[in-house]
């Protein structure tokens, strides 16, 4: 049931953080796997980390925010790979801490533009070709301050509760494609964005007062959901948002 083999998983800004755990847990399964990002040179070098797994690994520059990008990801994609069974939209900034009163135009849609316009674009584009397969799957990557507000990240937590009820709505739309669309809602994981905010010292103690499990994820720890959710065992689950935060949101 969690045998990916043959399938073709693309994950938008797979060579980092949270996106290079799900590329990785993926491969595992047997998945060949598509990695994005603006870096070009950091996909190349993901993907032949990748490729000693034994599954195909191939690279391309896509920026999220851009539609003409992201039809040429999807078209050298099937031209290199065949198919598309898989989406991961996982690229998101951060964006510069500030308050709504002295945010520009420009730093507000830098960041949901990435978290929330890229997710709808690359679904867009990559469900043509499920709708020809005769399915697929969707994975978002949103976050747990979909449901929570932390000051001075407005449009972070609007893009990622946006995404959340963008997964439900594309879900339901989806439903007669047999494409099935879910959210994973990360807590605070130790990626290279958390580390751009706060040193690991300073998130040890976050965690300790934060988060019940006193201590903050680690990507590899998404592998498994990220698997069950490109997997058959989820053909019955669309809508769905699996929370993994070491329960910091019940706190
Ligand atoms: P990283 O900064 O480590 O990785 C982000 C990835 O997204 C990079 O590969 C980056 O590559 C890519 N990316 C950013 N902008 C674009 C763009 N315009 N087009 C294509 N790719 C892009 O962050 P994380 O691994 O921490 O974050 C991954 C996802 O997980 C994000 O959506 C984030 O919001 C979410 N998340 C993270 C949490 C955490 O605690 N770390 C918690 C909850 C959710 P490049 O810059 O080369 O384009």
């Amino acid at each position: 049931m969690f045998d990916l083999s043959g399938e073709v998983a693309v994950i938008t800004g797979g060579y980092s953080g949270i996106g290079k755990g799900i590329a990785e847990g993926l491969a595992e399964a047997g998945c060949n796997i598509v990695i994005c990002a603006r870096n070009y040179e950091r996909c190349v070098e993901s993907c032949k980390k990748i490729g000693k797994l034994g599954v195909k690994a191939f690279p391309l520059r896509c920026d999220v925010t851009k539609s003409e990008e992201i039809e040429n990801l999807v078209h050298k994609t099937i031209k290199e790979m065949g198919r598309i069974d898989i989406l991961v939209n996982n690229a998101g900034v951060e964006g510069k801490e500030k308050p709504i009163v002295d945010m520009s135009d420009e730093e507000w849609d830098y960041v949901v533009n990435t978290n929330l316009k890229g997710a709808f674009l690359c679904s867009r584009a990559v469900v043509k070709e499920m709708i020809k397969q005769g399915g697929g799957k969707i994975i978002n990557v949103a976050s747990i301050t979909a449901f929570i507000v932390m000051a001075n990240v407005s449009a972070y937590c609007a893009s990622k509760g946006g995404l959340v009820q963008l997964t439900k709505a594309m879900a339901l739309e989806f439903i007669k494609y047999n494409i099935q669309v879910n959210a994973i809602c990360p807590g605070y994981f130790s990626t290279p964005m958390s580390r751009r905010l706060y040193k690991p010292e300073m998130w040890s103690k976050i965690a300790r007062r934060n988060v019940p499990m006193g201590r903050i994820g680690k990507p590899e720890e998404l592998k498994g959901t990220a698997i069950y959710l490109a997997s058959s065992a989820t053909d019955f689950m669309t809508g769905s948002c699996i929370v993994i935060d070491g329960w910091q949101l019940i706190w």
